[in-house]
Formats: C-alpha cells, sequence, structure tokens
C-alpha cells in the first residue's frame, strides 16, 4: 500500500501558493486511484494554522506541520530537514512537492539523506496497472515520456500549470506538530529581504491570460528608412501595462543588446521564449515584429491559440504556425489596439 506524503511550503501571510494548490489536486487524484493507499499533507512554515484551513477538506486524512521562526523562509538546510521529518513521521513511500523554488532546492538533497528516488519537472502522475506512472517532458518539451519506479521512497516534484488547483471549502482540522530540531549553523543563510519589481514593472506574468512576443522587428528600419525604439518601446510597455499581459520576446531582440545596438531596456535573456528560452503556458499568444522560426516557435508548444502581426506574408507564423497571422504594420496594430484599449 503507498503511502503518499504532500509538502507544502507555508508563505509569509500564512498562505500556500497556486503551484502549491495544483499539487493538493494531482496528490488527492492520486489517493482515488491507488485502492489503499493513504495521505497526508506536511506543512512548512512559520506558522501553518491558516493554511491547514484553507485546505482541510482536501482528502488528506493526516496534517503534519514543522513550523517556527527557523522555517519562515526558504532555505537548503530548515527546508531539507524539515522534509526529513515529515518523510520519515509519514512512513511515505511516495513524497510529491511543488516543483517551486523552495522544494527544487532543498528535496534532492533531502531524498539523499532518506536513501530515496528523486525526479523533477513531473508534468502528472498516474496509475496504470496499478503502477505509479509518471509523465515529463524532455529535449526542449519536444518528446514526453511516461516512467515509472520500483524503488521507494520516490519523490516527485510537479511542474506548475498542468492541472487545476484545488478549490474546495476551508474547514478545521486536527494538526499534527513535528518537534523541530533548529541546528545553529542554519543560520549560515538568512534571508534578508526581499527585492521585487513594482507590480506595474514586472512583465513576466506566468498566469496572464495573454502572452505578448515582441521581435526584433520592432528594432528594425522601417518603411521611412528609419528606426523608431523610443516609439516601440512605448506601444509595447503600454499595450502590457494596459492588459496586464505577460511579455516575452525573441532571441535576436534580447542579444542585441550584447552586440552594442540600441535596444528595448525591459528586455532580459528571462524574456526569451524558446529552444534555448522558456516554454511558458498562456492561454493565448500574439507575435509582434518576429517572424516565427522554428527555434522560437518550439517555445509556443503550450500556448493554445496563436496570433501573429507581420509585414511579411511568407513568415514562418505563415508556415502552419499560427491559427491567425495579420500581414501588417504592428506599430500601426499596437497603436489602434492601445487606444481602443482606452
Ligand atoms: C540553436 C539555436 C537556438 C535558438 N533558440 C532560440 C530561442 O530560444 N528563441 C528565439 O526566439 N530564437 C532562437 N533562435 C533564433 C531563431 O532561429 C531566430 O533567429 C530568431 O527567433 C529571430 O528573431 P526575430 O523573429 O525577432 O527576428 P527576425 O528574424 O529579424 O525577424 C523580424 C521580423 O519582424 C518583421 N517586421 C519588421 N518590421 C515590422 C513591422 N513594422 N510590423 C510587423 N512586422 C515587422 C519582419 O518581417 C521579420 O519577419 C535560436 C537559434 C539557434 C540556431
Amino acid at each position: 500500500m503507498e503511502k503518499i506524503l504532500l509538502l507544502l511550503g507555508v508563505d509569509a501571510e500564512g498562505k500556500l501558493s497556486k503551484a502549491g494548490l495544483e499539487a493538493v489536486e494531482q496528490a488527492r487524484r492520486l489517493a482515488c486511484s491507488l485502492p489503499g493507499a493513504s495521505w497526508a499533507v506536511g506543512l512548512v512554515g512559520r506558522d501553518a494554522q491558516d493554511a491547514a484551513r484553507q485546505v482541510a477538506n482536501c482528502g488528506a486524512g493526516k496534517f503534519l506541520a514543522v513550523t517556527g521562526d527557523a522555517f519562515a523562509s526558504p532555505r537548503y538546510a530548515s527546508d531539507a530537514a524539515a522534509a526529513e521529518a515529515l518523510a520519515r513521521r509519514s512512513e511515505a513511500t511516495l513524497i510529491l512537492a511543488p516543483a517551486d523554488s523552495r522544494w527544487m532546492r532543498a528535496l534532492p538533497g533531502a531524498a539523499h539523506r532518506l536513501g530515496a528516488a528523486v525526479d523533477t519537472h513531473i508534468a502528472a502522475v498516474e496509475v496504470a496497472d496499478g503502477a505509479v506512472q509518471v509523465r515529463r517532458w524532455y529535449y526542449r518539451q519536444r518528446i514526453e515520456a511516461q516512467q515509472t519506479r520500483r524503488s521507494r521512497p520516490w519523490v516527485l516534484l510537479m511542474d506548475a500549470g498542468n492541472i487545476e488547483p484545488w478549490a474546495g471549502e476551508a474547514g478545521e482540522t486536527a494538526l499534527e506538530a513535528l518537534p523541530a530540531e533548529v541546528a545553529e549553523s542554519w543560520d549560515r543563510t538568512k534571508v534578508v529581504g526581499v527585492e521585487a519589481p513594482e507590480t506595474d514593472e514586472q512583465t513576466i506574468r506566468p498566469d496572464a491570460g495573454l502572452l505578448f512576443v515582441a521581435g526584433a522587428g520592432w528594432t528594425k528600419k522601417q518603411p521611412d528608412g528609419l528606426s523608431h525604439l523610443e516609439e516601440a518601446a512605448e506601444l509595447i510597455l503600454d499595450f502590457v501595462r494596459k492588459t496586464k499581459c505577460s511579455l516575452g520576446s525573441s532571441k535576436s531582440l534580447v542579444e542585441l543588446s550584447s552586440e552594442g545596438q540600441a535596444v528595448l531596456p525591459f528586455l532580459t535573456h528571462l524574456h526569451q521564449v524558446g529552444q534555448t528560452g522558456s516554454t511558458p503556458r498562456h492561454p493565448k499568444g500574439l507575435a509582434t515584429c518576429c517572424h516565427g522560426e522554428e527555434p522560437h516557435v518550439v517555445g509556443w508548444r503550450f500556448i493554445k491559440e496563436r496570433r501573429a502581426v507581420n509585414l511579411d506574408p511568407n513568415c514562418g507564423w505563415a508556415q502552419g504556425k499560427a491559427d491567425v497571422l495579420y500581414v501588417a504594420d504592428a506599430f500601426a496594430v499596437m497603436r489602434e489596439v492601445n487606444r481602443l484599449l482606452g
């Protein structure tokens, strides 16, 4: 009989993240499809009462917690110790956790201490012929593999965005607090503050409904023989601020800076979508001034509805890579779209 432990980090407000709630739904489905399986939730943070209430009705048989000031901020040493304590207490054979920075950092080490196997970037966990199977992508999302392991414990770090988050009613539940032995050596790592961009300055928004991609065409000479970088920056940022979409870029555009050319200063390699960039999961995407070459479009694999604006009717998007291609000047289109958005 499998014993499932779902590890969740509690944030500074005492809440669980969206990725955490997705992992709750994944663990719930797994437990339901494994006859006789039991499952426990293991919470780690300064205080876990509110988080336990948030998921009280998810179906877990037990709620365990490791809490205290030492566990308030994500940190390898304390998180690995907490995970190890929760895994030993629950005698878990399958340990699930969201693949966020907290658990991606701490769980491989904790798995080693537990003598467990660990797999990361899991897209789904299923049961086939009575065996637990995971699905994950390889080679930049080109190959999907189904894998299983006989060895236990087995630690599975679940990628976000693959399942609807658990959204049941909050409730009351008994929380079993595990004694936490805090080591002095943990203080070698301290979180002294958080530096985050202002909400309006933040342009990468994984949860946005729309991905807006800017390509190198925004910096190229236009029909009047001049480039219009300032207007390009204004049009792009105006659209991003008005729609709260997420901003992506082609490789060519972000690389122009390293070649010493004038570029759009708000774009970094973190915005790059594609084979050597990211593979975001927005329901819709709009590419502008971007040619739609394969190494770029491979990053659009999970974008469900794709549109592009390009002057060139033979650009890559026209070769079956977009649902709609507007053969038009992106400056004129975005100027009008921004005007309509008001
Ligand atoms: C190993 C390898 C890995 C790579 N990885 C990536 C990756 O991860 N991501 C990535 O993006 N690329 C990647 N590339 C590069 C990729 O092949 C392309 O070179 C790149 O995507 C081109 O960027 P672009 O479309 O913005 O620029 P360009 O190819 O220069 O295209 C600019 C486009 O803008 C259009 N345009 C110009 N002005 C306007 C206007 N006013 N209105 C509308 N359209 C206009 C032009 O018609 C043109 O189609 C990789 C390449 C290799 C070899």
